[in-house]
Parts: C-alpha cells; structure tokens; sequence
C-alpha cells in the first residue's frame, strides 16, 4: 500500500541516500532506504526497516462549511480519514442532506510516528458530529475477549443499521423519489421509482444491506443494472453502471457494503448517476423515509467494561472547543493507554 509516503534526502561524505516511509496491510509501518555507496563503486544498497512506531491520539475537530471532506482536510485529515469518519455514521447521518453550513466535528484518532515523524492516520477511536439536523458520537470499542468489535454510541448501541443510508459515499441526492416526475428524457409524466445519486463515472456503490442477487445484466432503460433481495420483504434495485463488480451474478449473495458496481449512464441517463431504487412487499418505496431497525448493541455482559473503555475519550470530547483542541490532545495522550 503506498500511502503516506514521506521522502527524505540524506547526502554525506560517503552516501547518498533517500528513504521513503509506506504502511503495510496492517497499517505497520516501514521505511525503504536506497543509498549509492560512493566507494563501493557506485552500488546502490537497499535495505528495509520495520520501524519502531509510536502511536499518539490526537484530537481533530473543525467546522464544517462546504462539506465534512473539506471540513476535515483543512484540519489536516487526508482522503483515509475522510472515509474511516464517513463510515462511523453511514447508517445515521447522509453527509449531503443532513450536512448545514456551522455543524462541527470532533475526533480522536491514532497517529503513527516513526523516527520522530508523521506517517499516517491509524484509526479512528471516537468521533462526534454536531449538527443542526442530526448530532451523535461514536466510540471504538474492543472487549479483552475479542469477542466484541465495532463502533457504539455512548449508550452501547450499534451505530450500524440492517441498512445503509446511502448506496455511495459522500454522494448528492440529484433527483428523489417522485410519483409524479417530468421525465426529462421521456419528456413525459412518470413516476420516478426511486433516488438519484450524481456521481463521476466509476465510482463504487455498494450493496446497502446483506442480499442475494436477483438480476444482475443489461435492459434497453436500465443499462447495467443489479437487483438485491433482502431480509423482511425489502429489494433494492441499481441502474445505469459502467459495469457490474466481478462475481455479481444471479444467485450471488453479497454482504452490506460490498461494492457491486460503478457509476456510469447506461441504458436511459442523461449523466452519470445511480438510480437506487427500494421496494418494499413488491411496491416502490422512497428509500429515504424508511427506517431501519438497528443492529445488536454491546451485550450486557460487556457494559461496564466499554463504560471504562470510553470513560477518557467521552471526557475529552465534553470539554474540548475547537481553540482548546489541541491542550486537550496533549493531556489526552498521557491520561490514556488503550
Ligand atoms: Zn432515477
């Protein structure tokens, strides 16, 4: 995985070297170091180091007044951060509709320090988003036994539900879902059976809920398009791919969050887009006004160990404003040994 990547350029009497810092798989970090030997005759040696890495929890937070994206790369966050904090709320928040211009953001994450320098995000271990139509905080939490992972709120409950609020990340909703819609390539009244997601061609959606596939091909209005049966009598359906995922066939199950294709304006589009449409007992539904039941939360068993688990993190969220971020941060690091 190339990410992350810091150069480094080193010249002295006998070398010349550059050294680049990656991650591995597992988010581990090393170095590759290449030095030309100048009295070994102009040999190039190359070494790699497993680096001692050091893990620092650091506070972030900003004001959200374009979109979270940009709200957590002006605080420094890169695309992997973006993406691990979309993710804690995909089943709670839709970033485009529920997103105003003043709502704020909080998080504590891992940052990985090798040779005293900044090598990349580890994960994110609690995150707060405070806004005028939605506010909620997630905590990671990870019992001794292993036997319980995932993200809960402060109560214990699961922050994922049977379905995902959105097919795509981070994408706009273009046109809802309409009974009485101008078709404006039809240039006729019909029904709009379901929500359109404007995305550039090529990017992944994914499967909002766990499924087997019920038709998976090409049709003359729906271009390349999937269809997903799912638990308690709900389908969804995905029009207009580029192209399906490999392995997405007829009888194929798939899981939530799987990506089963990629935008594209196949068959009856005028642009790039998703149409994600959800039917439920056999009749269209607007996916958007569903609501989903949610998912298992932390067993009693394990509640009083996820309470002492959050107890610091929920602390520093509480007392945290964005000017005194960064003192919290600082005593955050020694207050805490997860
Ligand atoms: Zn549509």
């Amino acid at each position: 995985m190339q990410r992350g990547l810091l150069g480094q350029e080193n010249e002295s009497m006998t070398t010349r070297a550059i050294e680049l810092y990656s991650k591995d798989e597992n988010g581990l970090a090393y170095s590759v170091k290449a030095s030309l030997a100048k009295d070994m005759g102009g040999e190039v040696k190359i070494s790699v180091n497993k680096t001692q890495v050091y893990r620092e929890h650091a506070l972030i937070n900003g004001v959200v007044s374009n979109s979270i994206s940009s709200a957590i790369v002006e605080q420094g966050g890169d695309a992997q951060l973006v993406n691990s904090f979309a993710d804690i709320f995909a089943w709670q928040i839709d970033f485009f509709r529920d997103t105003r211009e003043g709502d704020s953001y909080q998080m504590i994450v891992e940052k990985n320090i090798a040779d005293g320098r900044f090598v990349g995000y580890g994960r994110v271990l609690a995150a707060e988003y405070s806004g005028e139509r939605k506010s909620l905080r997630g905590f990671y939490f990870e019992s001794v036994d292993g036997k319980v992972a995932g993200f809960f709120d402060h109560e214990g409950r699961s922050l994922k539900n049977a379905f995902l609020k959105a097919p795509l990340k981070l994408a706009s909703i273009t046109s809802g879902f309409n009974k009485h819609r101008f078709h404006p390539v039809q240039k006729r009244i019909k029904p709009h059976n379901g929500v359109d997601y404007g995305a550039n061609r090529g990017t992944p959606f994914m499967a909002v809920a766990n499924g087997v596939v019920t038709n998976a091909g090409f049709s003359r209005f729906n271009g390349n398009w999937v269809r997903l049966k799912h638990m308690n009598g709900y389908e969804t359906e995905y029009l207009h791919a580029t192209k399906l995922a490999p392995g997405i066939h007829v009888g194929a199950r798939v899981n939530q969050g799987q990506v089963i294709g990629y935008v594209g304006k196949t068959g009856l589009a005028t642009g790039y887009h998703l149409h994600f449409g959800m039917k439920l007992a056999g009749n269209y539904v607007d996916p958007v006004k569903q609501n989903f039941a949610r998912s298992e939360g932390v067993p009693a068993k394990y509640l009083r160990e996820f309470s002492s688990n959050i107890a610091a993190m929920v602390i520093a969220l509480n007392r945290q404003s964005p000017n005194r971020a960064t003192v919290v941060a600082q005593k955050f690091n020694h207050q805490v040994n997860l």
